[in-house]
């Protein structure tokens, strides 16, 4: 592997980071994501998409789709790679989460807090330590805290201000619970000892709530995957180096769900697995890693938002501690700036777990070299996973862009590619003579892409509306256009308006986007 810990760590303007709570703010008065149950007061680590937000999230998850499935890459040796899809239920036979691990182990120390009852993830919490006269207290945090925030509440606890200094970890700490202050106490010492807590949701398949009807909602589309390994197998022409991809919900039960839909208890992955010989194991990590890079940039994630991340040792996974671990691309939200937080992880599974489901099941999980019938021998697996909301947040964030020069004094610079409508039509009036010709080139247009025909309001109302919801194009009608077959054009980014022939208007449009796309 290429990449170090970490490679790239580029230097940041902080006056440039979006306010999480106007990117939230947004999100709702636009339609692009709503608490879940709102009307009921929410419900802690749900969200539904909105009209906008499901156009974004279906983008984000076709380009995926397209770029692993339909038109996969081509591979070092100049030909296309081989990918087939796959869609598993959510709900499989309990055996396979036992088989894999989540039973037993997929879950997070967490701790609770007395004074407030409130649960922490402890590998989430950070320390501090504050000399204070009578003696030395330590300040537990929540990752994210920032600076300011940290000494805000020392200051509270202790009527003093503080230089806030270095951090240590939580689990560093444990002997020191008696002095630790919890992240919302306002004394010390009630934090309990960690435990772990496992993270899958249960249910009950049937009529009775009993223990053999137990079952998992998956908390990774993955398994789903290894399940029906020999089913692809024998059922498409693939041969080995070949993926099977999934895009799906997932289900966590987060100790801590925060940081907007960054971190959620329902939530959708774009997972491949990607199966080959163990002995080209390098050469595909490496392809991959480079591959899913260039996915995010082309998507207008810009490179310095973007850092390459190798996990530490005590990070790996049960089934990356051998063989080449894990490396995570990882997006500067502004909820972690100046740090980054995962966005996707390439890990090498080795074998793990083919041959934890061929010992639990019965069935051979291997391959047979079709040249050679006495070769037989279990894949070793590259598993490229991303967050398919967690992307939408990325995509989000980046484009978030406040402009005082503008009614809105914001706009989405969405990518073309994504942005949930590329054009909006706007008669100047409702007049006869605006909407009619307005809702020819509506009709016309959108048999070519999402567009919008917005009549009501003022024309510097639906300009904002337009530059909110990341629309890059608007194409305003008015009395001149029955004259002359022409439209005035005004970019989204530049503001800047243009007069253009109506029947200009879709190579306008393919050009513009291409631009805008490089
Ligand atoms: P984290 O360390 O953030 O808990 P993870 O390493 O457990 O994530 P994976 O199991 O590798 O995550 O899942 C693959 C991807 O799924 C992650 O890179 C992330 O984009 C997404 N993901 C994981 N957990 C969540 C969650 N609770 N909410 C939203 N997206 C998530």
């Amino acid at each position: 592997m290429s990449q170090n810990q970490p490679v790239e760590s580029p230097a940041m303007n902080e006056s440039l980071v979006p306010d999480m709570k106007d990117i939230v703010a947004l999100c709702k008065r636009r339609g692009f994501i709503f608490a879940a149950s709102d009307i009921y007061g929410g419900i802690n680590g749900f969200w539904d998409y909105g009209p906008l937000g499901v156009e974004l999230k279906n983008n984000l998850r076709d380009l995926w789709w397209k770029h692993m499935v339909t038109t996969p890459p081509v591979g070092p040796d100049g030909q296309p790679v081989q990918i087939v899809g796959l869609d598993s239920a959510i709900i499989q036979n309990p055996k396979a989460w036992e088989a894999s691990g989540h039973v037993g182990g997929f879950s997070d120390p967490m701790v609770d807090c007395k004074e407030t009852k409130l649960r922490y993830r402890a590998d989430h919490l950070k320390i501090i330590r504050v000399d204070s006269p009578d003696k030395n207290l330590f300040f537990a945090f929540i990752e994210e805290t920032s600076e300011e925030e940290m000494a805000a509440k020392v200051k509270k606890v202790l009527g003093k201000s503080v230089q806030i200094g270095a951090h240590e970890s939580f689990l560093e700490c444990v002997d020191k619970l008696h002095l630790i202050v919890a992240p919302d106490a306002k004394e010390s010492g009630t934090l309990t000892p960690p435990k772990q807590f496992n993270l899958m949701f249960h249910t009950y398949v049937g009529a009775t709530a009993s223990e053999e009807n137990k079952a998992y909602l998956r908390p990774e589309t993955a398994q789903g995957i290894f399940l029906n390994f020999k089913n692809v197998m024998d059922s498409s022409r693939v041969k080995l180096p070949f993926g099977i991809a999934q895009i799906g919900k997932a289900f966590r039960n987060e100790v801590t769900p925060r940081n907007f839909i960054f971190r959620s208890r329902e939530f959708e992955q774009m997972e491949m697995e990607w199966f080959c010989h163990p002995d080209e194991v390098e050469t595909w990590m490496n392809f991959w890693f480079e591959e899913r890079q260039k996915f995010w940039k082309n998507l207008g994630l810009s490179s310095d938002n973007l850092q390459m991340r190798q996990h530490g040792q005590d990070e790996l996974s049960h089934y990356a501690k051998e063989g080449l671990g894990t490396s995570d691309i990882e997006y500067r939200f502004p909820f972690t700036a100046p740090d980054f937080g995962e966005l996707e992880g390439i890990a090498h599974r080795c074998d793990f777990d083919l041959t934890a489901h061929s010992e639990h099941s019965g069935q051979k999980l291997e391959y047979t070299d079709p040249n050679d019938q006495k070769n037989r021998f279990i894949p070793h697996v590259i598993e490229p996973a991303a967050g398919l909301t967690r992307g939408v947040l990325a995509l989000i964030c980046e484009a978030y862009t406040p402009d005082p020069n503008r009614p809105s004094g914001v706009y989405l610079n969405f990518h073309p590619s994504v942005a949930p409508k590329k054009a909006a039509i706007l008669p100047l009036t409702a007049k006869d003579s605006h909407v009619p010709l307005a809702t020819k080139i509506y009709m016309d247009l959108r048999e070519h892409y999402a567009v919008d025909l917005d009549i009501k309001q003022n024309i510097g109302k639906r300009y904002a509306r337009q530059d909110e919801i990341g629309t890059p194009f608007c194409f305003t009608i008015d009395d001149q256009s029955n004259e002359d077959s022409t439209v005035t054009v005004r970019h989204r980014n530049t503001m800047k308006q243009e007069r253009i022939a109506i029947e200009s208007i879709r190579t306008y449009m393919e050009k513009e986007m291409a631009l805008m796309a490089q």
